[in-house]
């Protein structure tokens, strides 16, 4: 298969279909900048099951996402789009950089869900924007602005839900979108890589977290979340 492209934790295949691409999960796990940088064995599997396991069911909820289907193990097969530089973070709890940023002690409710934008650029390491930066760099419509918000605080919905019927909560995470002909939707993954997820009864960390402030074993914590949403 010809590579198109290859990230920190995922490399992107070309297929037959000039609509459709692979996305490989690997076992690379990096944190702050990827100055630390990791193989965790299996990670790439938990969270190519994780993740395809959380596109069915946002895409089952009516959410339009890139996901088509779980391939293999590592293999995920999904509608190849045009990549919006934005990273859109909602948090229900405050924990990880706004914390640092604003001041705030982690745990700390936030009622209503926030919603965050990072201009996702390596070389700026990923700076906090707001509408106005997408509007005047070109990034976003207006319309399109307000229709990634409104999806994001939907999805968070349909998460949040799903997690706590698994005793799981969902603190915060990322979210990134694509244009797919005129239309934006959900694309990467949603995985413990990209959401804080804490035991519902005693609020222990089960994602990258553990991996960024060395707090236990990664994948024992990938692992107990993917044992609780998974037909449970
Ligand atoms: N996140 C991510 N990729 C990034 C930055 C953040 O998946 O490049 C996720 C992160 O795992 C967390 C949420 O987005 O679930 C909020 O991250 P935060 O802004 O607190 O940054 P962090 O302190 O995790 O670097």
């Amino acid at each position: 298969m010809q590579k198109l492209y290859e990230g920190k934790a995922k490399v992107v295949y070309l297929t037959q279909d000039p609509d459709k691409l692979i996305l490989y999960f690997k076992d690379t796990a990096t944190a702050f900048d990827a100055t630390k940088k990791a193989e965790v064995q299996d990670k790439g599997v938990v969270n190519n099951t994780i993740s395809s396991l959380l596109f069915e069911l946002l895409n089952m909820s009516g959410i339009r996402t890139h996901f088509i289907q779980k391939l293999s193990d590592r293999e995920m097969l999904v509608w190849k789009t045009e990549r919006i530089d934005v990273e859109v973070v909602v948090r229900n709890i405050a924990a990880g950089s706004i914390c640092k940023r604003l001041g705030l002690e982690e745990g700390k409710p936030i009622d209503p869900p926030l919603v965050e934008f990072f201009y996702k650029k390596d070389e700026l390491h990923d700076p906090l924007i707001c509408k106005d930066h997408i509007l005047m760099l070109g990034l976003m419509k207006e319309e399109e602005v307000k229709h990634v918000k409104s999806v994001a605080l939907k999805v968070n919905e349909i998460l949040r839900k799903f997690f706590l019927e698994h005793r799981l909560i969902l603190v915060d995470f990322k979210l990134e979108f694509g244009r797919k002909g005129e239309e934006i939707i959900l694309i990467d993954e949603i995985s413990p890589d990209t959401c804080r997820l804490w035991d519902a009864e005693t609020k222990e960390k089960l994602d990258k977290d553990r991996f960024r402030f060395d707090l236990g074993d990664l994948m024992e914590g990938y692992k107990k979340v993917l044992e609780r949403i998974k037909n449970e």
